[in-house]
């Protein structure tokens, strides 16, 4: 049996081995490849495979990838480079989003997490000649809903407005295509599907008005400067097309669901009356605060968040919860558990049986206490 059991997937995904290695190979080579003799011709090479695979997931022409450090600075870049425009964003995007955009409107979602789509039609006609950019993500990173982007979209471009997409957690899980959505922006990042952290990519529809705001070398055909992370960037080809090959895990997500509430009748998956990753799950233990959740799970051998994981390594209150109207004290509780392309049927055994444990010592514990007093 593994060490442990690591189903904490949606914050990063285990190197895949076929990244691992096609990262060795590049180190081992070197160059860079802006040099024109042969190790950079080499190093070129290497990006430029990737630069195929990446877009090969997604559906783009090479041509339109962009790669950057990351999701983060892929939206960061999104944002800034559609230019100056009015900006609409769903309550629940990534921080990396909301952050770039501090004036952005926000969108409201229902109970599920599902975008208001009367409110951001609304809100677009509410300044129909100015220019805008709306940006929703496919999948939520703690509760896996996916947005209706194709509706999305199409509000969007009535209104004559440019859209960005967030695909960071949706791609590898689910087919994404940047075409068949009709988006202009798409972020993407390595971590999430098996390749190395630090690198990711923009996609920019053909066609569509970028200007960067980083100045250096003419990189990334002047859209991001700075010499490439070739090691990064072949690890993020060689994981994107083995993500290619799809997950399908909801059936099982959906037999630990169901296990979780026969233990605990009074558990709630946040999302679940919504389309959702299959590999997302967002439940809470009635009465258990998520810390004391992931501490004990963690000293049972199993990797799990509570809500979104942040730098700081201290739980704040989670804001899709909260857009989700989930009131503070349920929402303290919850946790996020996220399956990927090394889950086995022994990791989600050992988390069910983790739960139940804690699960009677709570029970018992408030039984006993209940007593005697
Ligand atoms: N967008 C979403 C939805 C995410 O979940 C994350 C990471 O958690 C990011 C963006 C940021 O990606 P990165 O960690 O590559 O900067």
């Amino acid at each position: 049996m593994a060490a442990f059991a690591y189903l904490d997937h949606n914050a990063t995904s285990p190197l895949r081995p076929v990244a691992f290695e096609s990262m060795v190979e590049v180190l081992r080579a070197g160059g860079n490849p802006s040099s024109v003799h042969t190790a950079g011709r080499k190093a070129r090479a290497a990006v430029e495979t990737a630069r195929r695979q990446v877009a090969a997931l997604v559906g783009a022409l090479p041509a339109e990838v962009v790669f950057t450090s990351g999701g983060t600075e892929a939206n960061n870049l999104a944002l800034s480079g559609a230019g100056r425009r009015r900006v609409l964003v769903s309550a629940v995007e990534h921080d990396s989003v909301l952050r770039a955009a501090p004036a952005a409107e926000i969108i409201g979602v229902d109970g599920n997490g599902v975008v208001d789509l009367a409110a951001l039609e609304r809100a677009l006609a509410s300044s129909a000649d100015e220019p805008a950019l709306v940006s929703v993500m496919l999948a939520n990173n703690e509760t896996g809903v996916l947005q209706p982007i194709a509706d999305v979209v199409r509000l969007a471009r009535d209104a004559g407005a440019l859209v960005h997409c967030d695909t960071v957690q949706a791609a590898g899980k689910v087919p994404v295509e940047v075409h068949g959505l009709g988006v202009d922006y798409l972020s993407l990042s390595a971590h999430k599907l098996g390749g190395p952290t630090g690198v990711g990519a923009l996609i920019v529809r053909t066609g569509a008005p970028f200007a960067t705001d980083r100045r250096g070398g003419g990189q990334e055909s002047n859209r991001r400067a700075g010499t490439e992370n070739v090691a990064g960037i072949a690890g993020f080809g060689a994981a994107a097309q083995e993500a290619a090959k799809g997950l399908d895990l909801a059936d099982w997500r959906d037999r630990l669901e169901f296990s979780l509430v026969q233990i605990a009748p009074r558990a709630r998956v946040f999302g679940a009356g919504a389309i959702r990753l299959g590999n997302t799950s967002c439940v809470a233990m009635p009465g258990v605060p998520a810390e004391t959740q992931v501490m004990a799970f963690d000293l049972a051998g199993v990797c799990i968040s509570a809500g979104a994981a942040c730098s700081s390594g201290k739980v704040q209150r989670s804001a899709v919860l909260a857009a989700m109207g989930v009131p503070a004290d349920e929402a303290a509780t919850a946790i996020r558990i996220s399956l990927g392309w090394n889950t086995e049927p022994a990791d989600i055994e050992r988390l069910i049986t983790a739960w139940r444990d804690l699960y009677i010592r709570v029970t018992q514990s408030d039984i006993s206490r209940a007593e005697a007093a």
